[in-house]
C-alpha cells in the first residue's frame, strides 16, 4: 500500500470546479512536488490531504486508511505553511512543544523530542528567543521543527520557502533536502518554482487548471514531457516552441520551417518517429541548452543539425549566456558557455541537437 493514495479526487466551489478528477500516489518515504502556476489548485489538493477542505468526490488514502471524514488532528499528518504561523508571544522552544503538550505527551519526553529536532535543525541556540527576535529563515526553520516534533507519517509543505529571499530560498532548499534524506519521511510539497521541484522531488506532478498534466520522475518531465503545456512551464529559460512540418527525402524525415532570408531550414530527425506523426504539421520544442555554435571543432554528429540565424540579443549572467535567435520570425533562446556565445548582429552559425528535440501534434499539443 502506497504511504498516500489520492483517487479520482474532485473539487468544487459552487459551480466552480477547481480539481478535476486527480489521481496520485506517494510511496513510503518518497519526496512528491506538486507544481503548477498560481490558482492551478495546488493548495486545495494540499488542504485536502490535511483535511482542512472537504472532498467533493473521490477519496484519499493515508496509508491504509480511507480519510475523507477524519478529522484533520487524527491524519497523522504535519503541515508546513508559507506564513510560518509561530505563536508570537512564545518562545521557540514553547512552540515546539505547544502540539505535545496539548496531546499529553510527558513533559520529559517533550524536553527529549525538542532536544533531537532542534540539533537536527541547528536551531539549539535560538530555543530561548521569541519568533520576533528570527531571521525569516530561522522562522521557517522553527516551523519545520513545530511538524517535526510530531513524527507524522505525513509531511506536507505548502510553499515553505517563497516568503524567503532568493539566496536564503536555495540555502533552504538544501536544508530541506538534507532533512529529507536523514528523516526518510513521505512528503507532499507544494510549489510553483519549478527548479524547487526539480532539485528536491523523487516524482513531479505538474497540474493545470484543476488538471494532473504529468506525474513521474524529474528527468521525465524535463526531458520527455507529457504536452505542451508541461514542456514549457518546465526549464528556464522555457522550451522554444516552432511551428514546423514534416517532411521526407531519400528514406530521411526533416523538420522544415522558414528562415527569415527567405531559406527553409531543413533539420534531420534524430529518431525515426514511424507513424506516430499522423499530420504534417507539427510543434517543433528545443530546449536553449541544445542549441550550440557550429565552429571548426564541432564535430559533425547524426542526429546535429546545421543552420545561420541572425542573432538580435545577448543576455551574459556570468556563467552562462543567453541570447535570442531569430529563426523566421519566431524568436528563440539558447543558452551558451560565455566563450562561444554570439555577438549581437552576428549571423550565427548554429547547431541543434536534433537528438533532444520533442514533436508535438499541434491539435491535442501531446507529445508524438
Ligand atoms: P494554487 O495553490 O495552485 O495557487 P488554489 O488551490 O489556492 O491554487 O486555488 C485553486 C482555485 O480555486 C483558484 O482559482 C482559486 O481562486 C479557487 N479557490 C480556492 N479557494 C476557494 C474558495 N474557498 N472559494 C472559491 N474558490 C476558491
Ligand atoms: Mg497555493
Amino acid at each position: 500500500m502506497a504511504s498516500l493514495t489520492i483517487r479520482n479526487a474532485r473539487k468544487n466551489y459552487g459551480a466552480v470546479e477547481v480539481l478535476k478528477g486527480v489521481n496520485l500516489e506517494a510511496e513510503s518515504g518518497e519526496f512528491i512536488a506538486l507544481v503548477g502556476p498560481s490558482g492551478c489548485g495546488k493548495s486545495t489538493l494540499l488542504a485536502m490531504i490535511a483535511g482542512l477542505e472537504s472532498v467533493t468526490a473521490g477519496e484519499i488514502w493515508i496509508g491504509d486508511r480511507m480519510v475523507n471524514s477524519v478529522a484533520p488532528k487524527d491524519r497523522d499528518i504535519a503541515m508546513v505553511f508559507q506564513s510560518y504561523a509561530l505563536y508570537p508571544t512564545m518562545t521557540v522552544r514553547e512552540n515546539m512543544a505547544f502540539g505535545m503538550e496539548s496531546r499529553n505527551v510527558p513533559k520529559d519526553q517533550q524536553k527529549e523530542t525538542i532536544a533531537r529536532v532542534a540539533a537536527l535543525l541547528q536551531i539549539e541556540p535560538l530555543l530561548n528567543r521569541k519568533p520576533g527576535q528570527l531571521s525569516g529563515g530561522q522562522r521557517q526553520r522553527v516551523a519545520m521543527g513545530r511538524a517535526l516534533v510530531r513524527d507524522p507519517a505525513l509531511f506536507l509543505f505548502d510553499e515553505p520557502l517563497s516568503n524567503l529571499d532568493a539566496k536564503l530560498r536555495v540555502d533552504m532548499r538544501t536544508e530541506i533536502k538534507k532533512l529529507h534524506q536523514r528523516v526518510g519521511k513521505t512528503t507532499v510539497y507544494v510549489t510553483h518554482d519549478q527548479i524547487e521541484a526539480m532539485t528536491l522531488a523523487s516524482r513531479i506532478a505538474v497540474m493545470h487548471q484543476g488538471e494532473l498534466q504529468q506525474f513521474d520522475e524529474p528527468e521525465v518531465i524535463y526531458n520527455r514531457p507529457a504536452n505542451v503545456f508541461v514542456a514549457g512551464f518546465m526549464g528556464s529559460p522555457s522550451m522554444n516552441f516552432i511551428d514546423a512540418e514534416l517532411s521526407s527525402a531519400n528514406g530521411q524525415t526533416a523538420v522544415s520551417f522558414p528562415l527569415s532570408d527567405g531559406n527553409v531550414a531543413s533539420l534531420p530527425l534524430a529518431n525515426d518517429i514511424g507513424d506516430r506523426a499522423g499530420e504534417r504539421r507539427i510543434i517543433l520544442g528545443i530546449r536553449p541548452e541544445h542549441l550550440a555554435r557550429n565552429d571548426a571543432d564541432t564535430p559533425s554528429r547524426p542526429g546535429f543539425a546545421t543552420m545561420d540565424v541572425p542573432v538580435e540579443v545577448v543576455e551574459p549572467t556570468g556563467a552562462e549566456t543567453m541570447a535570442v535567435l531569430k529563426f523566421g520570425d519566431r524568436e528563440v533562446v539558447g543558452r551558451f558557455s560565455p566563450d562561444t556565445a554570439p555577438r549581437t548582429g552576428e549571423t550565427m552559425p548554429l547547431v541543434v541537437d536534433m537528438t533532444r528535440a520533442c514533436l508535438f501534434d499541434p491539435s491535442t499539443r501531446r507529445l508524438i
